[in-house]
């Protein structure tokens, strides 16, 4: 039939099909068009990604500010991670702008960030995390070894910023990976050929390429679970990376440090002035060389900054200033009965005083408190109170009848 209508793309008449669209100079059946309308969502869906919005971005001081809301003191990392992260946003609008019309390049500042464990680390990368609108992902370098050997490949740590990104390797190319414990792959003793280090060295060999920036191959689902998954391929020179670590026992090397550089003149003066309760203050990246790192890591990792340890003070302000402290949480819990719940000033200057006995830090405080919280949680929903208070009294009581050693166990 001579007259019948037919789609412009697929040929198909209009009996073989449900039916047609007609344009100016030809039509276009309903599954053309369906199929045409998957293909423009997914070209938008990749143009679109890439181009973040980052016109209004959070300030340095902002962004503390915001940090100030959960982390208590810190103020010297705080600082360090802000301008880390404006200035990581500065370099990908610079980029996105076609790296403006000089030559001057905006090279990244990875940091690393030193602190004992419990002091905020980990919820200073997870606080940032919040704000960001960069993919960002929290991983453990624990989990690493040389390639070949049980463990994981040192790529299997972008696989986590794959995954924050649906995938998308333009993205995750724009994003900040938080590595945490990286001391743990500080090279064991000083003589690097003293035995085979498969956790140490090589792994920091292996590090140092995507710290250095470099386009590697990312098993998708990470591990080696699935030898068949294609690999993606990751640029990461604009990948920002941030690094934590206790580093135990590196205060020795600070104070060796300072011992032998204030021998001679001027050597008394000096000594005095060093703080031997807080040595972690004077960190520098020579210590860190001594601990073990490689010197290549050290210079990719030119923002070094320290945590504070944890004094009575900062332990007493953890337990009820941060927007989500541990009691503003039970005050919560105890709320959803209809049940309004207030401790003691003294109550709770007695659960830091058992915090600091113990050497529990900031993790023993939640055990603490809930040890205390143990019998009204699980009396009260059931009887007809309408308020409950923590005297001192009590909480002595609830705590002299908790195993601490059990507790102390918990927090080590
Ligand atoms: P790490 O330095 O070992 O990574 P974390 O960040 O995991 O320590 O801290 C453990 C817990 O202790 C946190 O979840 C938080 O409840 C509390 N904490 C530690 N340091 C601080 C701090 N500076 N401000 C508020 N809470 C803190």
């Amino acid at each position: 039939m001579a007259n019948l209508r037919r789609c412009s793309f697929c040929g198909r008449s209009e009996k073989e099909v449900d039916f047609l669209i007609t344009g100016v100079d030809g039509c276009i059946c309903n599954e053309c068009a369906d199929q045409a309308h998957q293909i423009v969502v997914e070209n938008m869906k990749s143009k679109n990604a890439p181009a973040l919005k980052l016109d209004k971005l959070p300030k340095p001081i902002e962004i503390k500010e915001y940090l100030d809301q959960y982390v208590i003191g810190q103020d010297d990392a705080k600082k360090a991670l802000s301008v880390a992260v404006y200035n990581h946003y500065k370099r990908l609008r610079d980029a996105q702008a076609g790296g403006g019309d000089n030559d001057v390049e905006l090279e990244k500042s990875n940091i690393i960030l030193v602190g004992s464990t419990g002091t905020g680390k980990t919820l200073l990368a997870k606080t940032i995390a919040k704000l960001l609108v960069v993919p960002f992902t929290i991983v453990d370098a624990t989990v690493l070894t040389q390639a070949g050997y049980v463990g994981e490949d040192v790529e299997s740590l972008l696989s986590r910023l794959l995954q924050e990104c649906d995938y998308d390797p333009k993205r995750a190319e724009q994003g900040i990976v938080f590595i945490d414990e990286i001391d743990k792959i500080a090279r064991k003793s000083d003589n690097p050929s003293i035995t085979r280090d498969v956790s140490g060295e090589g792994v920091q060999q292996a590090l140092l390429k995507l710290l250095e920036g470099s386009v590697v191959n990312v098993p998708p689902y990470g591990g080696r679970k699935h030898p068949e998954q294609q690999f993606i391929q990751v640029d990461t020179k604009n990948i920002l990376f941030i690094c934590g670590g206790a580093f135990d026992g590196i205060e020795r090397k600070i104070a060796q440090r300072l011992n032998t550089h204030v021998v001679g003149y001027g050597a008394v003066e000096n000594t005095a002035k060093v703080d031997k309760n807080n040595l972690m203050q004077y960190i520098a990246p020579m210590d860190l060389k001594s601990f073990g790192l490689i010197p290549e890591i050290v210079g990719r990792l030119p923002i070094l900054t320290h945590l504070e340890p944890l004094d009575r003070q900062a332990l007493r302000s953890i337990l009820t200033e941060p927007k989500n402290s541990v009691i503003k949480q039970y005050v919560k819990l105890m709320e959803m009965d209809g049940v309004k719940l207030t401790f003691d000033e003294d109550a709770l200057d007695f659960v830091v005083d058992k915090a600091v006995e113990y050497r529990l830090g900031a993790r023993g405080l939640r055990s603490l408190v809930e040890s205390i919280m143990m019998e009204p949680m699980y009396e009260i929903p059931s009887s007809k109170k309408k308020s409950f208070r923590v005297t001192l009294d009590y909480a002595k009581k609830q705590i002299e009848s908790t195993n601490m050693a059990v507790i102390a166990q918990k927090e080590a």
